[in-house]
């Protein structure tokens, strides 16, 4: 399944629609490419499925989940990981892989925490992995947990879900579960399918089809009062609207698990995303609000969050929790704003005239009373474009509109006009 997309020019009303690679945004990874009203050949077809074919995974899930049983028998010694095929290895397959680099010695804990294991995707129109800081990760597991939450739908965030499935397997009173959606096929070597789902959050396509679906369906459903919270860190790349689409689709398949309980209540969610999106987010999730939270990065050294002279991350945590139940660390500088009934950061001042916290980046804002709104601290009010903005700034770019509507302020990509697609 592909992603309808629609190819507008400059000037035209309506745009010629297309599909594409919704998960390879880059024409190298993937080259499909076929027009909405195309005929496609038997020909092209049969080329198509035979391309497909030859562009499996070496192994299903199913065989990865027995391999992954007969590896665990085997002695420290005789454990194999692959790091060209990024695959661990039984010993009759050592010969095919003996002039590629391998890690020997696999160890249990190793295996239980495979993002250390695999290297990141860091192909970034695609896979974009960018691992939570231990941290961010304890930090996020541990508020869910004070939420209450029990079970976590892990949608992109592998470190979360191993978080989770380690301190299950290794302490007894630990009641929290997680199931595990992600693109990346590779994590199906370590987990069974009642954990992991080879899933596209940008078409919301299960590979695994009708049992993969029935198996998230299953975790949705919340018995014994186990309640469910999806968390989710997508590739920043990623296309706000098509997200949009599959969380909502996902929305609907746990409220349809159960008919009575949540008459009008949305599953609880943490979508994990750059504040710059706030209000492509809002436009899609009315409900949601965005925390302070910074979110940290173990191989993103941007975002990492230094003790002296600290880069901050832009990463957020928007949510449809009420704010004010999202406690933030104080020893990291978070404070409660009893106006504003949510925890902000200690350089995110309330501003009397906006009545809120309005820093979006952590530092100071301030207010400016001709836009009538608070603004970035390096910004200034330029009287030519009638607005806060940088100090060095030309002022003619600013009415080059977007192409689609023509109107400013926004590029053809966020264009407004093109939400329908
Ligand atoms: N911070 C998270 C990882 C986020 S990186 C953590 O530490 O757990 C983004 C994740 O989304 C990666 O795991 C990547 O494999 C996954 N991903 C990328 N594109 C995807 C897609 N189209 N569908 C589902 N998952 C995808
Ligand atoms: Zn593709
Ligand atoms: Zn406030
Ligand atoms: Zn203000
Ligand atoms: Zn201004």
């Amino acid at each position: 399944p592909a992603l309808l997309f629609v190819k507008t020019s400059q000037g035209k009303e309506e745009g010629r629609r297309f599909y594409a690679c919704s998960a390879c945004r880059d024409r190298k990874d993937c080259n499909f490419f076929q027009w909405e009203d195309e005929k496609v050949s038997e020909t092209r077809l049969a080329a198509r499925e035979e391309y497909n074919r030859n562009h499996q995974p070496p192994f299903t899930h199913r065989q990865n989940v027995d391999r992954y049983k007969k590896f665990v028998l085997l002695p420290l010694s005789k454990r194999r990981f692959c790091q060209e095929c990024q695959q661990l290895l039984l010993p009759a397959e050592w010969e095919k892989h003996s002039d590629h680099q391998f890690l020997c010695d696999i160890t249990t804990a190793q295996l239980k925490s495979p993002s250390q294991l695999l290297y990141p995707l860091e192909n970034k129109k695609t896979n974009a992995q960018y691992l939570f800081a231990d941290r961010s990760c304890q930090f996020l597991l541990n508020l869910l947990i004070d939420l209450g939450f029990r079970r976590v739908l892990a949608v992109g965030t592998p470190r979360l879900h191993e978080m989770i499935q380690s301190k299950a397997s290794q302490e007894e009173e630990f009641s929290v579960r997680s199931l595990l959606l992600d693109i990346d096929f590779r994590y199906s070597q370590f987990y069974t399918e009642d954990e992991f789902c080879h899933y596209n959050m940008f078409n919301h396509h299960f590979f695994g089809g009708e049992a993969a679906r029935e198996t998230c369906r299953k975790f949705l459903y919340e018995e014994n009062g186990e309640r469910v919270i999806m968390v989710t860190d997508p590739p920043f790349g990623g296309l706000v609207e098509a997200l949009a689409s599959s969380f909502k689709n996902l929305m609907a398949m746990w409220k349809e698990t159960e008919k009575e309980g949540h008459d009008n209540k949305e599953m609880p969610m943490f979508w994990i995303f750059p504040y710059f999106f706030e209000s492509r987010i809002l436009d899609f999730f009315p409900s949601f609000s965005m925390m302070d939270y910074q979110v940290d990065y173990d191989n993103h050294a941007l975002y990492k969050h230094g003790k002296t002279g600290r880069r901050q991350s832009p990463v957020r945590i928007f949510t449809n929790l009420t704010p004010s139940m999202i406690v933030l660390p104080e020893e990291e500088g978070y404070r409660f704003c009893t106006v504003c009934q949510r925890y902000v950061s200690s350089g995110n001042q309330h501003c009397e005239i906006c009545n809120s916290c309005t820093s979006k980046d952590g530092r100071r804002w301030k207010h400016c009373v001709l836009c009538k709104k608070c603004v970035k601290p390096s910004w200034f009010h330029c009287n030519n474009c009638n607005c806060c903005t940088l100090q060095k700034h030309s002022c003619e770019k600013t009415d080059i509109g977007c192409f689609v509507c023509g109107k400013a302020g926004h590029k053809r990509s966020a264009c407004p006009s093109l939400s329908h697609t």
